[in-house]
């Protein structure tokens, strides 16, 4: 079982005071905080290693091309995926423009074809799709969600019935906190001849991932939510698949071969993942990812899960207490730990600036998911509190106290 008050010890951010008040960090949603070994492995890299990377012949250089390909081979043995499957990027945003942009640039999308997305996508799942569908001339679907935020999957297969060419859709919402049944939906995508892509941000850092058993095509996921560095994140590309798509931002570090005649010029691309990596990459970010991966799962991705659902039920009953409205599923079965909630007669920034001076860092807003807000009756948006494996059931009762406080200064 895990030990929070052990994992805690290796977070030092945890102890700081905010406001004068011990610092209750329900944030992890949005970026989750780094333990001491990563950002040592961060700053070893810069004291011991740094030199680019790839076309060095001295030594640092090619320590450091080490050091990188070893942490790719870790990332992505932690998804289930093959180290040449994997592309480092910055974050999943990064991650989902590249895939989108691949199919484009490669005329696996176009016109007259159809994109599959949810009411329920974060807008980094929702944008690269609009702004591809549109510039190959091809149709958007949007299916919708009930309304306690879980997919209609008798809509799912009617939106996959006419030329549907890929489906985009989140493993875990970043709003409810709902767990999409991505294995059913890769498959049945694949039954009408699409591509799946599943957006991992926020089941990566709370789930064991395994990116074959799941089926996808595309696996997108952000470093800076699993305790990994800012400005860290990947793509999983299916082998066969990335073999075949066209690299979208082509560049230096991405070419066994330039040549150029008078008028025109032309590159032939490296093997994967190395086409779709253009440039000089985060390469401390990606040292400091794998020490973020060998970390949770020395802690154990089972337990870190198992952790979060118990105190995500003791949370919903915290706040069932209070009289919150919940947005999204009570039953565990369907959910992780992200929870989103409003007090009556206070604006979601109101009751988020209170829990500030109380020391206590939620979310407010839309959580870059309008129409899912919207579709669940909040256009104002929600509280969003978010847990993580560091979080303690004395913060979860702290939270709730203060909550009730507020409610008393409301009425
Ligand atoms: N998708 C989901 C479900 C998310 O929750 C987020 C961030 O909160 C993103 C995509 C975008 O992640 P990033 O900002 O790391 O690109």
């Amino acid at each position: 079982m895990l030990d929070p008050y052990r994992v805690r010890r290796d977070f030092p951010i945890l102890s700081k005071k905010v406001h004068g008040k011990q610092l209750v960090y329900f944030d992890n949603a949005a970026t989750s905080q780094r333990p001491l070994q990563v950002v040592e492995a961060v700053e070893s890299f810069y004291k011991s290693l740094n030199a680019n990377i790839g076309r060095s012949v001295h030594e640092l250089g090619l320590r450091a091309t080490e050091a990188y390909e070893d942490s790719r081979k870790i990332v992505a043995a932690f998804i289930g995926a093959k180290p040449e499957e994997l592309v480092f990027t910055k974050n999943t945003t990064e991650s989902i423009n590249l895939a989108a942009y691949s199919l484009l640039v490669s005329g696996l999308i176009s016109r007259g074809d159809a994109i599959v997305v949810t009411r329920m996508e974060h807008h980094s799942n929702l944008l690269p799709w609009v702004r591809v569908a549109k510039l190959a001339g091809a149709e958007l679907r949007v299916v919708d969600v009930d309304d306690e935020g879980r997919l209609r999957l008798d809509e799912y297969e009617k939106a996959l019935s006419r030329g549907a060419k890929i489906v985009a859709v989140t493993h875990v919402s970043n709003v409810t906190g709902v767990v999409n049944p991505v294995k059913e939906l890769c498959r049945l995508a694949h039954d009408a001849g699409a591509f799946c892509l599943v957006d991992g941000a926020q089941s990566t850092p709370h789930m064991r991932v395994d990116v074959k058993d799941i089926g996808a095509d595309f696996f997108a996921f952000s470093g800076h939510k699993m305790l990994g560095p800012m400005g860290t994140g990947g793509l999983y590309i299916r082998g066969d698949l990335a073999e075949r798509l066209e690299p979208p931002f082509p560049g230096g570090g991405a070419i066994s071969l330039v040549s150029c005649a008078e008028d025109s010029c032309s590159a032939e691309w490296l093997h994967p993942p190395h086409k779709f990596e253009a440039g000089t990459p985060n390469v401390a970010g990606a040292v400091g990812l794998a020490k973020a991966v060998e970390y949770l799962r020395s802690v154990g991705m089972e337990d870190v899960e198992e952790h979060e659902k118990r105190l995500t039920a003791k949370l919903l009953e915290v706040l069932e207490g209070v009289g919150a409205r919940i947005y999204g599923p009570r039953d565990m079965k369907d959910r992780l730990g992200v929870v989103s909630f409003n007090l009556d007669g206070l604006t979601p920034h109101e009751v988020a600036s209170m829990l500030d001076l109380e020391g206590i860092a939620v979310r407010s807003g839309h959580h870059c998911a309008l129409p899912l807000v919207k579709r669940l009756g909040s256009p104002m948006g929600t509280v969003r509190a978010s847990l993580y494996l560091y979080n303690t059931p004395e913060e979860v009762e702290y939270f709730g106290a203060v909550l009730e406080k507020i409610k008393k200064l409301a009425t």
